[in-house]
């Protein structure tokens, strides 16, 4: 028998279950088929102690990550910082605000290299040679960073019209780099096409099952790094909803195995108001998501028809959370709060979450009195053009101290 938990994958609406398969559609129901583990096997044997003892990246929880042997990609990746945010708790007027900082991410800072972890190891067990994706940006510079390291090879697919730091991101790993005249929903309309013709392991189409997973790890490092506790709040940029959806997994499993209580954790979605066909969702009370064509400078989150959509929508609704969106101009504005107060330059989704995240604490929404994680999911480094003109350049002068006394005097220095 195999090491592994993991019991089948099993159809998110009828229940069907399907052998391990580089599979994500269910034959009967056309519903997304999703990772099902046998949990009564792992309680009392996936203890605190045991993760504890172990390295600290994203696989010291790998009983609950879905592939069969030790990983083969990635295996650096994750554990990274959770921050008390006391100056932004100051400035906001909250008592107890976390950032999980994925920003720094090893190695392409951004959390996608969690899910192409896992994807990619996973691939290797199926025997795939070629890796590739559908992405916004973040995903692609992953899967060809770490298809390198594994000595795959990968085809990456973006819109042609992304940001030079994730374009250059992911091209200088050596990658096979496609830009799509169109929007992301173009993009992953014909990687579907691509999955099924070339028979390469595409993460987020047919190995989007064990892809999506991945996601959890960043859920369980939050509660590991509270103290074996859940938040009461967290709040998550969406794209597809993928990771909201996990993060809501990752605490029931870990309430599930007696690693932490049920804290009633309520989980918030932030969106750009350019694509917010979950926010909107939300907002208007319905489960139905309306696709949009999506125009905001939050690229990265930019899918305007989300696979995981109404998923997170019910996560939302039935974890007691919320969702919001905010326009380009205040996700520049939150970019730059989030650095000027606590040192973390995050790329446009940082600005996302952290500016919903303010406005649902104004609205009332999030409470003033409890714990709030906000997840920060990539670097502000690779989405420089938003906000180019929003900081002060350097004042130049000869190597001078006259003329350095000259602007002291100016900035009013004693
Ligand atoms: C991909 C991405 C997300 C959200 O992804 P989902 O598709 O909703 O899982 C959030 N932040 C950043 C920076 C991303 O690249
Ligand atoms: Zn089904």
């Amino acid at each position: 028998m195999s090491k592994s938990y993991v019991r089948a994958l099993k159809c998110r609406e009828c229940g069907q279950e399907y052998p391990i398969e580089p599979t994500h559609v269910c034959e009967f129901c056309f519903g997304p088929l999703e990772v099902a583990y046998d949990y009564d096997r792992l309680k009392g044997k996936f203890t605190r102690e045991l993760i504890e003892s172990r390295p600290q990246t994203m696989w010291r929880y790998k009983e609950l990550l879905p592939i069969d042997g030790e990983p083969t990609v990635g295996v650096q990746n994750g554990y990274t910082p959770l921050v008390r945010a006391r100056n932004l708790e100051k400035y906001l007027g909250v008592s107890e605000l976390y950032i999980k900082n994925d920003s720094v991410c090893y190695p392409t800072l951004s959390f996608k290299d969690r899910v192409v972890s896992v994807a990619l190891s996973k691939a290797v067990e199926f025997g795939f040679t070629t890796v590739a994706c559908a992405s916004t940006g973040n995903l692609a510079g992953s899967v060809a960073a770490n298809a390198a390291a594994a000595g795959l090879e990968s085809y990456v697919f973006i819109p042609h019209d992304l940001e030079q730091g994730k374009v250059l991101g992911a091209g200088i790993f050596g990658t096979k780099i496609i830009g799509i005249r169109g929007k992301y929903d173009d993009v992953n309309r014909l990687c579907s096409e691509v999955a099924g013709k070339y028979g390469w392991a595409f993460v987020n189409v047919n190995v989007r099952p064990f892809y999506a997973e991945g996601s959890k790890s960043l859920g369980y490092e939050v509660m590991e790094q509270l103290g074996w506790k859940a938040p009461k709040h967290i709040v998550v940029p969406m794209a597809s909803g993928s990771l909201c959806t996990k993060v809501d997994k990752s605490i029931k499993e870990f309430i599930k195995l007696g690693l932490i209580e049920d804290n009633g954790t309520a989980v918030y979605g932030a969106q750009a108001t350019g694509c917010s066909p979950i926010s909107k969702s939300v907002k208007e009370g319905t489960d139905l998501i309306h696709p949009v064509i999506a125009d905001t400078i939050a690229k990265s989150l930019a899918i305007g028809n989300p696979a995981d959509g109404y998923y997170a929508n019910r996560v939302i609704h039935e974890s007691g959370g919320w969702a919001e969106d905010i326009s380009d101009q205040e996700v520049v504005d939150a970019m730059k709060l989030l650095a000027e107060k606590e040192g973390i330059f995050a790329e446009t989704a940082g600005g996302v979450t952290l500016g919903c995240a303010q406005k649902m604490i104004e609205s009332g929404r999030l409470p003033r009195d409890e714990s709030i994680v906000l997840c920060i999911t990539g670097n502000g480094l690779k989405t420089q053009e938003a906000v180019l003109n929003a900081y002060a350049k350097p004042r130049i002068i000869d190597a001078s101290l006259k003329e350095f006394d000259l602007l002291a005097q100016a900035d009013g220095v004693k």
